[in-house]
C-alpha cells in the first residue's frame, strides 16, 4: 500500500521507511512537490493537520504529517509550536538552545517534554491523529553529540544520559515520535 510521508525531511522520510518497511513510503520529493507548506496553525495538531490536508487536496491519496514541539512548563509551553524558529526565523539549534537555557537560568523548575502529533487522512478523506510524548527536564547545560535540535539539552525521566547521548535506536524507543509512529503504525495494522 502507497503511503505519502507529507515532509521535505529526508532523516525523517529515512527512518518512517525503515519502521514501516511494509508499506510504500513516498516522499513531497518523490511526488516532485517542492512548495513549503506554511505552519500556521497554534498546535501541533493544527500543523500536522494542515500539511496533511494540503497534500490530501493536491493528490487525493493517503497522507501522514507530524509536528513536533518541545514544551516547558515552568516557561508557560514555550517554545511549544515554534520550537524550529525559537530564537528567530532563521535561527539554528544551537541559538534555539541558547534561548532556552537562558530562559530557564532563573527556574528551579526544569520540566520539560516533547510531544509529537500524528495527522493520517486515508484515501477516502478520513483523519486520524495520533500522539506519543515523552517527559524529561531540560540539562544546565550541552551533553553529547548525537541527535538534532534539542536533544544535548534534553534529558528523558529515569535517563542518566541526554538524548544526545543516546543512538538513533535507542532514542526511537522512548521518544515522542517513536511512540507516535507505534500509535499510527499499530492503527494502520488494526484497520
Ligand atoms: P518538527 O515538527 O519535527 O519539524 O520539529 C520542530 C522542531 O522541534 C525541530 O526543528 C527541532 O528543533 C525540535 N525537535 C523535534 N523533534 C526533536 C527531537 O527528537 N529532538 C530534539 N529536538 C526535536
Amino acid at each position: 500500500m502507497e503511503l505519502v510521508f507529507a515532509s521535505h525531511n529526508d532523516n525523517k522520510t529515512r527512518e518512517i521507511r525503515e519502521l514501516l518497511p511494509q508499506y510504500e513510503i513516498s516522499s513531497l520529493k518523490d511526488l516532485g512537490f517542492t512548495e513549503d507548506i506554511p505552519e500556521t496553525g497554534d498546535t501541533l495538531a493544527a500543523n500536522a493537520s494542515i500539511k496533511s490536508k494540503r497534500i490530501y487536496k493536491e493528490y487525493g491519496k493517503a497522507v501522514f504529517a507530524d509536528d513536533t514541539g518541545l514544551i516547558v512548563p515552568a516557561l508557560n509551553g514555550e517554545p511549544g509550536v515554534y520550537s524550529a524558529r525559537y530564537a528567530g526565523s532563521e535561527a539554528n539549534s544551537e541559538a534555539n538552545m541558547s534561548k532556552l537555557l537562558q530562559n530557564l537560568s532563573t527556574q528551579k523548575d526544569r520540566k520539560a517534554y516533547f510531544e509529537t502529533v500524528i495527522s493520517y487522512i486515508d484515501k477516502d478523506g478520513n483523519e486520524s491523529l495520533f500522539r506519543g510524548r515523552v517527559d524529561g527536564e531540560i540539562l544546565l547545560s550541552r551533553q553529547g553529540k548525537e541527535g538534532f535540535g534539542y536533544d544535548p539539552i534534553f534529558q528523558p525521566e529515569g535517563e542518566k544520559r541526554s538524548f544526545a547521548e543516546m543512538t538513533s535506536a535507542e532514542k526511537n524507543t522512548m521518544s515522542h515520535r517513536g511512540r507516535a509512529l507505534q500509535a499510527f503504525i499499530q492503527f494502520l495494522q488494526s484497520s
